[in-house]
């Protein structure tokens, strides 16, 4: 089977990551790249400004960039990966569905609408027929399908595997990387030597998608999950991959034996970007660590340590590449579930 895919936006940092992972990929081809004005008519590899750690694929560093409008991008597309900023993705990403397209989408916008599945395959794949809802009520031909945020992704999958313990109460402090703003996003004068304690809107996104994706779906809408989660969101100096520590309070009493053990038991999935194991748990109560396990399972994975009974819950740290499985990689992986489950 072979896929034809674009990327809307696809010069910037998750827009790179989004060409690495599709390079070689074993269903999808991709056939178009968009961006801004400043970007369109120029070819790929003048328009994005290479950073990721593998050279622009050639056959995509000749292919002209165009006007992210559908008018501008060819109409025998199968599906469009998004990664615009959310205020642009907002006006333009319904105008794509309107138009047709399936648009497996990494930017924030809508992603609490309560007709747009917002999905971690491994975690809630069934949230998906949600779209039949979304055409009914929009009469779109296309399709908008979104994965949460990258500090939601690395932290989802691991209490999906303790909501059988009765998941009631979660705290949880990030440690997250730069990549994570953007190329634009901070300046090394605000972040080398430094930590900084806020990142707008990151908080009330753990918070809310986490409940959305651990919700439950009866054919018309998603119930949230009554578990009450508070973060507090920090950017640190490392370039990529978002650690996490975790309190999470279960209705039944639990031990790090029963947590370890019921994160090694996550499921997985036979897609071609599935990891598996999906969840990677050390003994090291020192692991994991950004720099050495960000790119475990292709940078897919989820990796989890440290796990310890405390006053306040059950206590962890988790990793996981804000990129790949905190972003371009949750797309790509919505997007191949999306073929699978024969939505294109
Ligand atoms: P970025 O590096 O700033 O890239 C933005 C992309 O959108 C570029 O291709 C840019 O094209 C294009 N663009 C900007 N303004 C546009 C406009 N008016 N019309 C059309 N295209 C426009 O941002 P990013 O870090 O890749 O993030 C992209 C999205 O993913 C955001 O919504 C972000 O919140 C989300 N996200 C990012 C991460 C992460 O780790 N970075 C993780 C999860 C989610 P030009 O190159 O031509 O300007």
């Amino acid at each position: 089977m072979s896929v034809r895919v674009g990327i809307l936006g696809g010069t910037g940092a998750v827009g790179q990551r989004f060409v690495q992972l599709l390079d070689g990929h074993s269903e999808f081809e991709l056939a178009t790249i968009t961006a801004s004005e400043n970007s369109a008519g120029k070819p790929y590899s003048e328009a994005a400004k290479w950073r990721v750690d593998s050279p622009i694929p050639d056959d995509v560093g000749d292919l002209t960039v165009r006007a992210t409008e559908p008018e501008a991008v060819p109409d025998d597309l199968d599906l469009l990966f998004s990664s615009l900023p959310s205020g642009v993705a907002a006006d333009v990403e319904p105008a794509f569905a309107e138009a047709g397209y399936v648009i497996s989408s990494n930017s924030s916008n809508a992603r609490m609408a309560d007709d747009v599945p917002l999905v971690i395959p491994e975690v809630n794949h069934g949230h998906l027929d949600l779209i039949e809802v979304q055409r009914d009520e929009r009469g779109w031909d296309g399709a908008l399908v979104k994965n949460p945020n990258c500090s939601t992704i690395a932290m989802v999958p691991t209490l999906s595997t303790l909501d059988q313990f009765g998941l009631d109460r979660v705290h949880v402090a990030t440690l997250q990387a730069v990549s994570g703003a953007g190329y634009s996003g901070v300046t090394s004068m605000e972040i080398l030597d430094n930590v900084v304690p806020h990142i707008g809107g990151e908080e009330e996104k753990m918070e809310t998608e986490t409940r959305k994706l651990l919700g439950s779906f009866d054919g018309t809408g998603v119930d949230l999950h009554d578990v009450a989660v508070s973060a507090s969101c920090n950017r640190v100096p490392t370039l990529d991959g978002h650690l996490e520590n975790v309190w999470a309070e279960t209705n039944r009493d639990v031990g790090p034996t029963d947590v370890e053990e019921a994160f090694r038991d996550a499921p997985t999935l036979d897609l071609p970007s599935a990891p598996d194991p999906l969840i990677e748990v050390f003994d090291d109560e020192s692991r994991p660590q950004p720099r050495l396990d960000r790119t475990l399972g292709g940078g897919m994975a989820v990796a989890a340590g440290g796990v310890q009974d405390t006053p306040s819950g059950v206590q962890y740290n988790c990793l996981a590449h804000n990129t790949i499985r905190g972003a371009a990689g949750a797309s790509l992986l919505n997007g191949e579930l999306l073929a699978e489950d024969g939505w294109l």
